[in-house]
């Protein structure tokens, strides 16, 4: 009895003995230490003096429980110490029972579990933390076991290949690199990319990290998209256990790169042809061969001059384009009276008109936007230089304009062609048509027209229905693309109607102020 009285007292857990009514009559010395109160500080106290205010309800329902025979193990609550702090405890209660089997008392075990509690704290939190890292990772994350099984995929990876992230978790790896072989929706031959597909592998089987920036992934339909990705080896004590794959969806870098080597290459096409002439006809003239043919030297003087005017001509558009397109343009913006922007243009594009024997009617439209007066006015002299160039003798080109709020059901084909959208109006706001007042502004010709299949391919860069057009009427290909990049930037569209041999109508439409 005496060594069990010892072994109560040099425990560490708190060793309390109570009545049914919960008055405590016992306390050990591994009670003060948790709980703060000497013995004489509780004895003959109610146990519920160890409640925390906001479980106001457990005390009286562990005593009914044990009145009625019912022990409880490892029962884990928050008590007060005598310091106010609140601790974490594991509680073991047990009925006290007389020799007739009658419960007379309780018998409360108390362990201090608060430092086990705050690191599980910790590592929820920590848990949480690297959760929500991974849910807004952009890239996606595939952990792969030392067998080739997806064990983990975070969602951008479930996004990107279109599977459900129950769907990749426990499948092969082989899954995302070769897409799904059970349906047989792919046509993709396995052979073709093996080396690529071994990366992961040499990270399972050396341990090394592996960089691989040329790799299709398959999608849930059978599709597939280029990525990037780095393979990691997992080491646990030296050993491999899996591999972190982290990938991206190259799709988009590889089209602006694309885009980039096709303009370098017909950027260095149309500035070689114009270098070569001048270089041709400076080389004749140098050689002497023509001293004695003055009409000739002054054909190749004019041949080297027009080239010159055009290099230099296709040099500013390019740098306006790309200056337009990055936004270096600095468009300084006011209140514009399209009236007064449209009679700016007519009367520079006058001369020209006049030249060519073409008559230039305008007819102005009093109403004002928010723009770059300078910019705008380059758009119109573009369309009104390009309809007097296309146009013969004696025809007329018109300048024109209307007020218009713009509705689904004035969104014409052309419009649709412009924006590659098809079928009902109804889907014109998707394209940024502005449903608001606007000014539609037209320059009409009767020139050759344009053919329906070149209608929209116009406004791209290079861009010319004839090849022969750079060279007979002086044009860079590059005006409309320009004239594009400006209006978009005023949030407005540009489009074109045309019958071939009967004449087009470009349309520009603008929102305006009033
Ligand atoms: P360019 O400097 O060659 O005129 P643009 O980008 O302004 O370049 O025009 C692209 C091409 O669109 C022209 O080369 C021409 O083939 C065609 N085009 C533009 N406007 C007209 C028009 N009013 N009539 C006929 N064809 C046109």
């Amino acid at each position: 009895m005496i060594r069990l009285a010892s072994i109560v007292e040099s425990s560490n857990d708190a060793i309390i003995g109570n009545t049914l009514a919960g008055i405590i009559h016992s306390w050990n010395s591994g009670a003060e230490e948790i709980y703060g109160y000497s013995i004489s500080e509780v004895k003959g106290h109610s146990i519920s003096m160890l409640a925390v205010p906001e479980r106001p309800n457990e005390i009286p329902q562990i005593l009914a429980n044990i009145t009625a025979g019912i022990g409880i193990d490892n029962y884990e609550t928050v008590h007060l110490r005598k310091d106010g702090k609140h601790i974490n405890v594991a509680l073991t209660i047990s009925p006290i029972k007389d020799t007739q089997n009658n419960v007379i008392g309780v018998s409360t075990i108390a362990r201090d579990i608060s430092d086990r509690k705050q690191v599980e704290q910790s590592l929820e939190q920590l848990r949480h933390q690297h959760q929500l890292i991974l849910d807004s990772a952009g890239e996606g994350i595939c952990v792969i076991d030392i067998f080739s099984k997806i064990s983990f995929v975070n969602p951008a990876a479930a996004k990107m290949t279109g599977y459900g992230i129950k769907e990749l978790v426990n499948n092969d790896w082989n899954f995302i690199i070769y897409g799904d072989q059970t349906n047989n929706k792919t046509n993709r031959i396995s052979t073709e990319k093996n080396s690529q597909a071994c990366a992961v592998n040499t990270t399972l089987e050396k341990g090394i990290v592996c960089q691989v920036t040329d790799e299709l992934f398959g999608r849930r339909d059978g599709t597939f998209f280029p990525v990037e990705y780095v393979s990691t080896p997992i080491l646990e004590q030296g050993k491999i256990t899996g591999a972190v794959v982290t990938f991206k969806d190259i799709t988009e870098r590889l089209a602006v790169e694309q885009m980039k080597d096709e303009f370098i290459s017909v950027v260095s096409h149309e500035l070689r042809t114009p270098l070569a002439s001048i270089h041709g006809a400076l080389g004749l003239l140098k050689s002497g061969l023509l001293n004695q043919a003055p009409t000739r030297g002054r054909r190749m003087l004019d041949i080297a001059v027009a080239n010159s005017d055009r290099l230099v001509r296709l040099v500013n558009d390019i740098l306006d384009l790309e200056r337009l397109h990055s936004h270096q343009v600095t468009m300084v913006k006011q209140t514009c009276n399209v009236s007064e922007l449209m009679i700016q243009a007519a009367s520079e594009m006058q001369p020209i008109a006049e030249k060519i024997g073409v008559s230039l009617s305008v007819t102005p439209i009093d109403t004002k936007l928010w723009g770059c007066a300078d910019r705008l006015i380059q758009t119109l002299t573009n369309l009104l230089s390009n309809a007097i160039k296309y146009s013969s003798t004696g025809k007329t080109v018109w300048l024109t304009a209307s007020k218009q709020r713009i509705n689904k059901n004035q969104v014409n084909n052309s419009h649709h062609l412009t924006c590659g959208i098809q079928g009902d109006c109804a889907v014109a706001p998707a394209c940024g048509i502005n449903y608001g007042d606007q000014v539609l502004i037209m320059v009409k010709d009767q020139g050759r027209g344009i053919p329906a299949d070149k209608i929209e391919s116009i406004f791209g860069r290079f861009q010319q229905v004839d090849a022969s057009d750079s060279r007979q009427k002086g044009g860079t290909g590059l005006g409309l693309a320009i004239c594009r990049s400006i209006v978009q930037q005023h949030e407005g569209q540009i489009w074109a109607e045309s019958t071939l041999g009967k004449g087009s109508t470009f349309f520009v439409a603008l929102p305006i102020l009033d």
